[in-house]
């Protein structure tokens, strides 16, 4: 089996993978592999897909499989998994640390520092207990966010139509989601029901003063209305992980938006979770060496 290790994983990983067969991360390959290994940058669209002629089996590492032409590859016969669990510790501990550095007034705090400044008076500060956490979404990163939130002494509410029940938080409607929330935390998959879903409409039905943490995808939010929305007042803050690329363009509005916190697209990027992709990576070309044997 020959094995291409497109984007970037635990250095131990190709070491791993070598019980397997030939493990290359020369790109120009492609044609003679049968395994793809990608994270987020590689995109498997129908032209990719065409070029790797011998490909058998796509491996995401990580959740969102926004990048790979799902129904494509598998119209040719390749098979498609992500490591869908492994990351939701790694991203929900920084939705968290996004999440507290608003009301902590963290990164203000050191930027005035950094300057010599002593901004003790003019930072005001607020808590996250009592207040109200609304997830849009709650699968394994939501749920690692609410026990997180719930642990601070928030109340945690979720929207999300596609679970019966869940076992930490209540779920709502996108009514109640978008009128109770004091944080909104995105935990979806950018789908067509989800691309732009934060947009002027939906913030008009927030509480005024909401904050806003993504770490799902940017395409879910509508930058023009967020912009205004943060100039107005109307969004508080919006501390993002997730960009239209990696990295942004210089023009992106973002960075011309007041009270917006931006990480690097680090979610998924932990030590600990890039050895967990690995495992779960090792997992599934056992089921496929077994299921090809
Ligand atoms: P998950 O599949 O466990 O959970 C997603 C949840 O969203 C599900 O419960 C689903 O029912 C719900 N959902 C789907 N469509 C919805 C809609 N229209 N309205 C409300 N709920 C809806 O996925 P996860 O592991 O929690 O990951 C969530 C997203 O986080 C991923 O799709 C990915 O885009 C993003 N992500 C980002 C990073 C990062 O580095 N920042 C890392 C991993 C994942």
């Amino acid at each position: 089996m020959k094995i291409l290790i497109s984007d970037a994983f635990d250095p131990s990983l190709p070491e791993k993978l070598a019980a397997f067969g030939e493990v290359t991360d020369d790109k120009d390959r492609l044609a003679e592999v049968d395994v793809v290994l990608v994270r987020s940058k590689t995109k498997c669209r129908k032209d990719y897909i065409d070029q790797a002629t011998n490909l058998r089996l796509i491996i995401r590492g990580g959740v969102g499989l926004d990048n790979i032409d799902v129904e494509y590859a598998r119209s040719k016969g390749v098979q498609v998994f992500n490591t869908a669990e492994a990351s939701a510790v790694a991203v929900a501990e920084l939705a968290f640390a996004l999440m507290i550095s608003v009301p902590t007034r963290l990164v203000e705090g050191h930027l005035g520092m950094t300057r010599k400044e002593w901004l003790k008076k003019q930072l005001k500060r607020t808590e996250l207990m009592g207040k109200t956490l609304g997830l849009f979404g709650a699968g394994n990163i939501g749920t690692e966010l609410a026990r997180r939130a719930i642990a601070f002494g928030m109340r945690v509410i979720a929207y999300d139509p596609f679970l019966k029940s869940h076992e930490a938080v209540d779920l709502v409607s996108m009514e109640t989601l978008l009128a109770e929330s004091d944080y909104m935390s995105l935990h979806v998959p950018l789908t067509d029901e989800t691309r732009g879903m934060i947009n002027a409409e939906t913030i008009g039905r927030m509480k005024e003063g909401v904050v806003i943490v993504n770490t799902a995808r940017a395409g879910c939010v509508n930058e023009v209305d967020l912009k205004a929305a943060l100039e107005s007042g109307a969004v508080r803050a919006y501390a993002t992980d997730v960009f239209v690329s990696d990295p942004p363009p210089d023009d992106c509005l973002l960075y011309q938006a007041p009270n917006v916190i931006m990480t690097p697209h680090l979610g998924a990027s932990s030590k600990e979770n890039m050895l967990r992709i690995g495992d779960v990576v090792v997992r599934i070309l056992e089921d496929f060496a077994h299921q090809t044997a």
